[in-house]
């Protein structure tokens, strides 16, 4: 298991990139592709660092050991004493120093669930490098109504953020999804010879973030990744309040929920470009 960082450095100069598997220490698919990739990679320009997010996590195979990882990169005082006492705050404190180094990740995740299909959450100042990412969505909006990811950190600062999700952790396709990822950032960012055309794509900008009221919320059925949803449409019981779709939106990782101040489900609408 590695807490350090690795680092690739081509033959030529050039720019800097990371590349993060393990943020959420049970989406494999990262993990399984580095480990594939890694052995025999050559790198022509550049230097390229690569890592495991959340060791503890993935050594548990849980999502994180004491708290959400990819939340822990929002601004200090937005944390609890409790979440900073957690593994994963020392640990985004470490990973701070990595992504400060370089001018684009790529951070490699998966989703929950089952029928997702792969895509991709960035801001505009991706589009250069997304479009040859296998991914056929894109959704924004993250920074403002989640903030505290590894690409919300990378964007504060003026740099590039990325993170990609490959489709269900439990689906095995979800590792090659990783690795051609992995390659088309490489190769987007110049650190290898690009030979990929730009792929055609949707855009999904995210407006809402629904958090429970209570400690007891029921959706009303599950939910596909980006499902669409009519206005009116009921999407699940907080409590004893009916909870709707205001207008008609796409719906993202909703899931049932049972504590108070929970992510339980995202809005979005679709958008014809990123910016
Ligand atoms: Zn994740």
């Amino acid at each position: 298991m590695f807490e350090e960082i690795i680092k690739i450095t081509g033959r030529e100069k050039g720019t800097t990139s990371i590349v993060l598997v393990g943020v959420h220490g049970d989406e494999k698919c990262g993990l399984e592709a580095l480990e594939k990739i890694l052995p025999t990679l050559e790198i022509e320009r550049g230097v390229v660092l690569f890592g495991y997010g959340n060791p503890r996590a993935v050594e548990a195979n849980k999502r994180y050991v004491g708290a959400n990882l990819n939340r822990m990169f929002n601004r200090n005082e937005q944390f609890s004493e409790k979440e900073k006492e957690s593994y994963e705050y020392s640990r985004a404190q470490f990973l701070k120093t990595y992504l400060n180094k370089a001018e684009a990740l790529l951070d490699i995740h998966a989703s929950r669930t089952s029928t997702s299909k792969p895509f991709v959450i960035c801001e505009a100042n991706a589009t250069g490098i997304i479009k040859y990412l296998p991914v056929e969505r894109i959704a924004s909006g993250f920074d403002q109504i989640e903030p505290g990811g590894t690409d919300y950190y990378m964007n504060s600062i003026g740099k590039i953020g990325i993170c990609i999700e490959c489709g269900f952790l439990g689906n095995p396709q979800s590792e090659q999804i990783a690795e051609k990822s992995i390659f088309a950032f490489l190769k987007a960012r110049d650190h290898i010879a690009n030979d990929l055309m730009p792929q055609k794509q949707s855009y999904i900008r995210m407006y809402d973030l629904y958090k429970t009221k209570t400690n007891k919320f029921i959706l009303t059925k599950s939910f596909d990744d980006f499902e669409e949803m009519s206005k009116g449409q009921v999407i699940g019981v907080d409590g004893t309040q009916e909870i709707r779709a205001e207008k008609a939106a796409v719906i993202l990782f909703a899931r049932n929920r049972e504590k108070v101040g929970e992510e339980a489900f995202l809005f979005g609408e679709k958008k014809n470009s990123l910016a």
